[in-house]
């Protein structure tokens, strides 16, 4: 399932992320397409695994100073089966 720009935009214009940059307070964005994972680790000792836990993210980029802002697209209801779990 490819990641769907424009819907990801509407969805976070509907929840009121689309305030000016936090850094440089200008407000021309762009989103990457595609989305990367932050690996949820339980053990400090153990080796890096990949396919266990993880946090798919789509990224907003601010076009003036280039600060990243991650957003997780299971917030955003932008995960292929994905079982509500909050009673939606
Ligand atoms: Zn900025």
């Amino acid at each position: 399932m490819a990641i769907d720009i424009k819907e990801i935009a509407e969805k976070l214009n509907n929840k009121g992320a689309n305030k000016p940059c936090h850094r440089c307070g200008k407000n021309s964005f762009t989103i990457l397409e595609g989305f990367s994972n932050i690996h949820l680790q339980e053990d400090f000792s153990a080796n890096l695994v990949i396919g266990g836990p993880a946090i798919p993210l789509i990224h907003v980029i601010c076009k003036n100073c280039g600060s990243v802002t991650p957003h997780a697209l299971g917030a955003l209801d932008m995960l292929p089966n994905e079982k509500a779990t909050d009673g939606k």
